[in-house]
C-alpha cells in the first residue's frame, strides 16, 4: 500500500513513537511524507520514506494531489488540533480530498494505531 504520513510539530515525536510500533509493517509499504516528518522517520526509524516538501511549503497539496489521482491508499496526519496553522487551508484540502476519494484518513493516534492494525492484517 502507498502511505502517506505527515505530522505537525507538536506530534512529530508521537508520529516516531506510532511509527516504531508499526515499523514492521510499514518498512514493507510504499511510504510518503511531508519533508520534516520524513527525515525523522528515516533518522530515527530507518523507515524508507520519499520526503516531500515541507507542510507549510506545500507537501501536504503535493499528496492531495497524489491522492486525488488515485496514487495514495491511506492517510496517517497527526494534526496538531491546539495551534494555529499558517498553512491551514492545505490541511483542510487534504482532508476533504480523501473524504472526496474515500481515502482512510487517522488524524490521532489512537485512530493511526487501528489503521495501521487494519492494513497490517490485510
Ligand atoms: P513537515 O510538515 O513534516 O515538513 O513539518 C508537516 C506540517 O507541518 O504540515
Amino acid at each position: 500500500m502507498r502511505i502517506a504520513l505527515i505530522a505537525h510539530d507538536r506530534k512529530k515525536d508521537a508520529m516516531v513513537a506510532l511509527a516504531r510500533e508499526h515499523a514492521a509493517f510499514l518498512s514493507t509499504q510504499t511510504l510518503m511524507a511531508t519533508g520534516t516528518t520524513g527525515s525523522r522517520l528515516r533518522d530515527e526509524v530507518g523507515l524508507a520514506v520519499e520526503c516531500l516538501l515541507s507542510g507549510p511549503l506545500g507537501g501536504d497539496l503535493q499528496i492531495g494531489a497524489r491522492l486525488a489521482v488515485g496514487e495514495v491508499d491511506a492517510v496517517v496526519f497527526l494534526r496538531d488540533p491546539m495551534t494555529p496553522q499558517p498553512h491551514e487551508p492545505d490541511i483542510n484540502a487534504l482532508v476533504r480530498a480523501c473524504d472526496v476519494h474515500d481515502v482512510p484518513c487517522a488524524t490521532n493516534v489512537a485512530t493511526a494505531r487501528a489503521l495501521l492494525e487494519a492494513l497490517a492484517r490485510g
